[in-house]
């Protein structure tokens, strides 16, 4: 299956909190939009690996997602190296998005900025014809490098280069947010509160989206850091 937009993450839950706006809405346009998640989130205080699957494909369900995967990489200690790198040039090549969306280029979460570099190492790796990966079938796969490539923004504040209006898609963002039951403020939960559980989290995650849609005149905006120069054809694309 051939995929329109690709989004990489560290943990379920990172493409939610970063990007589900940008989701919902590409989706609503009939695009075709998947997930992969690099680690199950194993060392999250609160939930398990596998309530954090189940939790992910919900999620997957509510935003409209193609495809979601986990690579199973090791949360907390994986690494930028090359069976990491293999690993995620496997998976752009099987599914061929234009573009890519990662992790913030610095956060809290140290898996976060590592994330970043994993992702826009294995796109450029991905278009390397000399770099070879097979398919679940054996067979060679060819190269791929998506066309654009951009970092969402996630705990901390980082000045975005762009902005998405996802006006009409906070309400299916929470959704696909709070379909990770463990992980955010649930009353009903006797697990330890932790940075995230906090009810002041999902305030402040609305707060930054209503002040990004401030700065572009819309209701609600995602945040966008770019690798290089966007390019557009012509400047009345631009809000
Ligand atoms: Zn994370």
């Amino acid at each position: 299956m051939k995929l329109d937009l690709l989004v990489l993450a560290s943990h379920p839950d990172d493409a939610e909190l970063g990007c589900g706006g940008a989701i919902a809405k590409h989706v609503s346009q009939g695009y075709k939009v998947g997930v992969i998640d690099f680690t199950r989130g194993e060392l999250g205080t609160r939930g398990t690996p596998e309530t954090r699957e189940t939790e992910s494909l919900d999620s997957a369900k509510i935003l409209g997602l193609s495809i979601r995967e986990n690579l199973g990489l090791r949360d907390g200690f994986f690494q930028n190296g090359e069976s990491e790198q293999l690993k995620v040039v496997n998976a752009i090549r099987r599914y061929k998005p234009e573009v890519v969306l990662a992790n913030a280029i610095r956060d809290r979460h140290p898996d976060h900025a590592k994330g970043a570099d994993l992702a826009y190492d294995a796109c450029f790796l991905a278009g390397l014809a000399k770099v070879k990966t097979t398919d679940e079938n054996g067979l060679e796969q060819g190269p791929w490098r998506p066309r654009a490539f951009y970092h969402y923004i996630q705990s901390e504040f980082v000045e975005p280069d762009l902005i998405l209006d996802v006006s009409g898609f906070w309400e299916i963002k929470m959704k696909s947010i709070l379909a990770f039951k463990t992980q955010f403020h649930n009353p009903s939960s006797e697990e330890p509160e932790t940075y995230i559980s906090n009810p002041s989290f999902l305030r402040k995650l609305e707060a930054r989206a209503i002040d990004f849609g401030h700065a572009i005149g819309v209701s609600y905006g995602e945040g966008f850091k770019v690798r290089r120069f966007p390019g557009v054809q012509n400047l009345f694309d631009l809000l």
